[in-house]
């Protein structure tokens, strides 16, 4: 750890240095005077405040504002690079990692093939990635934050179970910890979608939603009251294992007829497949089918007027919806996002889980729902997982 890594993790440890610095990043430019007015602190804890923060490089004065009668105030505002963020995604085929800002803002991004690689060849695959994301950046680094796939002990850093990695009992947090000696956090990369949604998305004003992650497997995260719920176990969300087809075929999971046996990725892949075998009029059938038939390759077939997907797609919805209605219902949340690579088939998708989801709710609630894809793509799960770091290391979510 550099001496400005220390300088950061002591200067914003105290309850009046989060308070104003997250005053000066919620408000963009602001000035001493508004700052005091806002956290009702006094003008020189404000004052010396802020100087630290400016002799540690966090922040920095541009300028006058106008006059409300004698000296203009000075202007201080983030410095958005001063320092970096990295946040990994191992919920897909590939391991995917970013180093972003503090504004969420990519800097740099780094990709390592990842299908059937498992238990400590993932490992080390997740160590050549952070090493080349850490090697990109000359800016301090404030940490590193991780979104895996299985159940996740957030506040101890472990993975406890991530079948498809064959992860058990992993001390993710305490690993990346020693090796890269700044803070860490791991936790569900569908808990970290809906950080992400809440923090850098165009839903950071709503106080309870739900993101909602499709892909490989299925899974809700639940902001409520703008904190993120982990549940009991921290498997708060977990829709992917709900039944939703009776005597449906056998899930990973041992059950039959999950969610995930119908709706995910997978399953898309699986199915079409199937048909590329089956049905002559496939515009699939001369792609390998070991190699080629990727969730991506289903959905431009789709796109390009394969109408052999159509049933397919629309099962998927009508099978989340299902799920959906269950647990918004129960919660009584307006707000969904879907996210993850099975979101990107849109309204191919929406329409049946929307027509479904309010056919199984109470008609007044159904009326206020709002469910749309995240405008965040692809980087949803690297970007929350960086989230958990302003919001636990800086204070400013
Ligand atoms: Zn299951």
């Amino acid at each position: 750890m550099n001496a400005l890594q220390k300088a950061t993790r002591k200067q914003i440890k105290t309850h009046n240095e989060r308070l104003i610095l997250k005053t000066i990043y919620d408000q963009g430019e602001t000035s001493r005077a508004d700052i005091a007015r806002i956290t009702k602190l006094t003008r020189p804890t404000v004052s010396t405040i802020v100087a630290g923060f400016i002799e540690d490089g966090l922040v920095q004065e541009v300028g006058y504002g106008p006059s409300v009668g004698g000296k203009p105030p000075t202007i201080v505002k983030l410095i958005v690079d001063a320092r970096h963020l990295i946040g990994i995604d191992l919920s897909g085929s590939e391991f995917r990692g970013t180093v972003i800002n503090l504004r969420g803002e990519v800097r740099h991004r780094a990709t390592l093939p990842a299908k059937g690689c498992v238990g400590d060849d993932a490992l080390n695959l997740v160590y050549q990635l952070i090493d080349s994301l850490v090697q990109a950046t000359d800016v301090p680094l404030l940490g590193i934050g991780i979104g895996s796939p299985g159940i996740v002990d957030p506040n101890l850093g472990i993975v406890e179970q991530a079948v498809n990695l064959n992860w058990h009992h992993l001390p993710l947090r305490q690993l990346l910890g020693d090796r890269y000696q700044v803070a860490i956090y791991v936790a569900n990369d569908s808990h970290v979608a809906a950080m992400a949604e809440y923090t850098f998305g165009s839903s950071h004003a709503d106080q309870n939603l739900v993101v909602i992650k499709v892909g490989r497997g299925i899974g809700a995260g639940l902001i409520f009251n703008r904190h993120l719920f982990y549940g009991d176990g921290f498997g708060a969300g977990e829709i992917g294992h709900i039944r939703v087809v009776d005597n449906g075929e056998l899930c990973t999971c041992g059950n039959r007829g999950c969610l995930e046996t119908v709706s995910s990725s997978r399953a898309i892949i699986e199915k079409a497949a199937h048909i590329a075998r089956t049905d002559p009029n496939s515009t699939l059938r001369n792609l390998n089918e070991t190699s080629d038939l990727t969730i991506d390759a289903v959905r431009h077939a789709f796109e390009a007027g394969d109408t052999t997907l159509q049933p397919v797609i629309s099962e998927a919805g009508h099978y989340i919806g299902v799920a959906v209605a269950g647990l918004v219902g129960a919660l009584n949340i307006n707000h969904i996002l879907i996210a993850g690579s099975v979101a990107r088939f849109g309204a191919a998708l929406l329409t049946p889980l929307t027509q479904e989801m309010n056919r199984r709710m109470l008609p007044t609630f159904a009326n206020k729902m709002r469910i749309r894809p995240t405008d965040l793509g692809a980087d949803i799960v690297m970007l929350g997982a960086a989230a958990l770091l302003l919001k636990h290391e800086v204070g400013v979510v």
